[in-house]
């Protein structure tokens, strides 16, 4: 087998330390950029920069037995180039896994098989740099001036912004040590200090229903209060024609839509997305039953249809504010620890202070490009992209893995001011703008 060779990354570096485009962040968004980019690498230089020493994915849910919720198959080049080197598949088969994978008979891939796999590509394109973390960004003279933590600076003639989203919790929480509540991105590195303790999981998505399995099959806790404001634990609805939403032509039609069709639609729909999935439902279902049938501990109990409007601090333990969603009733519900499984929200980095204003100002009057740049005073000569940033625009799958490499393949064609990866004509219609009409 043909194994692939790591550049040199001496070699990477510009001499005069001076790009044609610096990717921030180097989670699966710029590495698809990356990736795609690679086969034109003699035409743009590129540089992505991560903050991480070495190579992470969500590693606070980094959990033994997860699994990803996306095909294996939307990776970070294949829906767009299947014959990219950086696939999934030429991972696998360098990695001399392929046919062991493939007898699996299953679309999905472990979620720390899919972590190596982009420690593998970001080890193997020769563009991206760990341990280097921007903290500022300038446009001056045509160019942007990138400052590192470490003191250096570079510049380049464009950037991409793939910082990713950030934790986010909905209500507020009092000031206490970083393991008595916290959210679910830092549950692997604050699980240890579980001990004997009533632990309070609030949120029913798919990070809230992993962090329950586990708290329930390592048995450190006392006890375990799961909350969720809704009626009950919802599955992610992955089903074919609601899959087409997470698609560049759904991308497109939703794009198309009237603001107010598009918040209604995202309203709706939130379920194919959000839930949490339906393995994960069952393995729960299964762990309670089993200790309805042989009892165990940690004591449990799951709450639905209750909201958390604030944590506060009692004498000796964290105080849920509740409310019933159903009968509004509110009460006060005593625990020891807090994990918020409350989900994430997108937001500018602050690398990014000296243009934000301006850029965050463009993005909510006008949004972004389909190439996914900001108009601003400097886009003529200097483009500013940004990735994760577009729900609202773009829809669903904004956020997700699913038209990533679609998404990366706009930016790359802007970069290169050619159709590159040139749009292919999708199979069938897209039902997004009658199911919109259908429940108006
Ligand atoms: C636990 C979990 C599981 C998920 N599973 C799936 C799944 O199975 N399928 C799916 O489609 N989606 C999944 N998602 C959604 C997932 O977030 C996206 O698919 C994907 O990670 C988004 O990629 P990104 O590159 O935009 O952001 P991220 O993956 O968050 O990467 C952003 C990167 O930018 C770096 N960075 C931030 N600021 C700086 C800075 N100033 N300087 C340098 N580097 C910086 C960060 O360290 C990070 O590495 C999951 C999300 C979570 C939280």
């Amino acid at each position: 087998m043909k194994m692939m060779r790591k550049p040199d990354p001496a070699a990477l570096l510009e001499p005069d330390n001076s790009y044609d485009l610096v990717c921030v962040g180097a989670g699966p968004a710029n590495l698809s950029v990356a990736a795609l980019l690679h086969p034109y690498r003699e035409r743009v230089s590129l540089l992505v920069l991560e903050r991480h020493d070495a190579p992470v994915w969500h590693q606070g849910m980094l959990l033994d037995d997860a699994m990803m919720q996306s095909a294996f198959l939307k990776d970070l080049t294949t829906p767009v180039d299947c014959t990219n080197p950086f696939s999934f598949v030429a991972y696998l088969q360098d990695a001399g896994r392929l046919y062991d994978f493939v007898n699996r008979g299953n679309w999905h891939a472990s979620r720390h098989e899919f972590c190596r796999y982009l420690g593998w590509v970001s080890s193997h394109l020769g563009s991206v740099r760990h341990g280097a973390e921007v903290v500022e960004i300038r446009w001056n003279a045509g160019q942007f001036c990138i400052a590192l933590a470490n003191g250096e600076t570079l510049t380049s003639a464009n950037i991409c912004i793939g910082t990713g989203s950030v934790p986010f919790v909905p209500f507020d929480v009092p000031p206490c040590s970083a393991d008595r509540c916290f959210h679910s991105s830092q549950y692997l590195v604050h699980r240890s200090a579980i001990q004997g303790d009533h632990v309070a999981v609030i949120g029913g998505g798919q990070s809230g229903v992993e962090i329950v399995i586990d708290l329930l099959q390592q048995g450190r806790a006392s006890a375990v209060t799961f909350i969720t404001r809704r009626d009950s634990l919802y599955p992610l609805d992955d089903s074919p024609f609601v899959n087409q939403f997470y698609t560049p032509d759904g991308a497109a039609n939703f794009a198309g839509l009237p603001a107010p069709a598009r918040e209604r639609f995202l309203a709706c729909n939130r379920l194919t997305g959000d839930g949490a999935s339906p393995d994960s439902l069952r393995r729960l279902y299964e762990l309670l039953y089993a200790r309805q049938v042989g009892g165990g501990r940690p004591r449990f109990e799951l709450r639905c249809a209750l909201e958390c409007v604030a944590v506060t601090r009692g004498q000796d333990a964290l105080l849920l504010q509740t409310r019933e969603t159903q009968i509004g009733k509110e009460d006060t519900v005593a625990v020891d620890r807090v994990i918020l499984a409350t989900g994430y929200k997108q937001r500018l980095p602050d690398c990014l202070a000296a243009l934000r204003p301006a850029i965050a100002a463009s993005i909510a009057r006008d949004g972004v490009r389909k190439d996914y740049s900001v108009r601003w005073e400097g886009e003529a000569r200097n483009k500013v992209f940004v990735q994760n940033f577009s729900r609202g625009q773009f829809g669903l799958g904004d956020p997700y893995l699913s038209t990533l490499a679609w998404r990366a393949s706009q930016i790359v064609n802007s970069t290169l001011c050619e159709q590159a990866y040139p749009r292919r004509p999708a199979i069938g219609t897209h039902p997004v703008p009658e199911c919109v009409a259908s429940r108006t």
